[in-house]
């Protein structure tokens, strides 16, 4: 047989075989629970947005904001008291306004009264890049995760079945907490390859907690992570399907950066 079409072949077999292991993996493939990142005790949280800032949320409306399974509706989450509280039965929210390489700020609080284990405590997540409907994007969790276990590439400040956080300086349930997330968006090719992954550096409460690290594609709860080509994409927020009382923000800012390789 022709060289040329025995590596075809090769490549077609490979590609069937990689989606056939993809098919067969479980979530708990993907989940690893040591090492623990080490308890710190962060010291300031909060803070206030700087002038060139955009302001996403700014505790009076969600007007910068959809419904991200149908982005002609508006958002319907729960604004209150310079706070906005997550609308489960109302789903996802994502920014109006697509962003490529970018500084965020966001605070957010779990509920004094949260109950739950695991996954299944104030689970809530932070998507970078939100790339389709549902849980489409790359996740940076947000998880209560004071003195509660999980796979520790699933607790707050990971990135989702990734990268879990250097260290873990969460406060307990009932005090605002703080994310301060650099994005570069990854890069293709014109034929659609990756030319550059998506990288994030984060803290958490002030903390070091994501250190330039290179994502391996989009967020996935089951298999391997694989990039597909896209441009600027919306900043979401997840309303998460688990039985706790959901949690809140507040102060949500983000500056836009220059590409950093241009
Ligand atoms: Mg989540």
């Amino acid at each position: 047989m022709h060289k040329k079409i025995l590596i075809a072949i090769a490549f077609i077999t490979t590609g069937i075989a990689t989606a056939n292991a993809q098919q067969k993996m479980k979530p708990e493939d993907t989940e690893y629970y040591t090492p623990v990142p080490p308890v710190v005790t962060p010291g300031k949280t909060c803070g206030v947005p700087p002038s060139d800032a955009i302001i996403l949320f700014n505790g009076k409306d969600l007007s910068k904001w959809v419904t991200t399974n149908d982005p002609t509706k508006p958002a319907d989450w729960d604004v209150h008291d310079g706070i906005v509280t997550v609308n489960k039965k109302a789903g996802n929210i994502q920014t109006k306004q697509s962003f490529m390489d970018y500084q965020l700020h966001l605070e957010w609080r779990e509920p004094i009264n949260i109950a739950g284990t695991g996954q299944a405590r104030g689970n809530s997540g932070l998507f970078l890049a939100s790339t389709g409907k549902g849980d489409d994007g790359y996740e940076m969790q947000i998880l209560d995760s004071y003195k509660n276990s999980t796979y520790v590439n699933g607790q707050a400040g990971a990135i989702y079945k990734q990268y879990p956080p250097l260290v873990n300086p969460n406060f307990p349930p009932g005090v605002w907490q703080s994310y301060d997330v650099i994005w570069t968006a990854p890069r293709f090719n014109e034929d659609g390859s990756l030319k550059s992954p998506a990288k994030v550096t984060a803290f958490f409460n002030g903390v070091l907690v994501q250190n330039n690290v290179k994502l391996k594609g989009p967020t996935l709860y089951i298999g391997n992570p694989s990039y597909k080509p896209h441009g600027p994409c919306p900043i979401k927020l997840q309303a998460h399907g688990d039985k706790s009382i959901p949690i809140s923000f507040r102060n949500i800012w983000v500056r836009p950066l220059p590409d950093p390789n241009s």
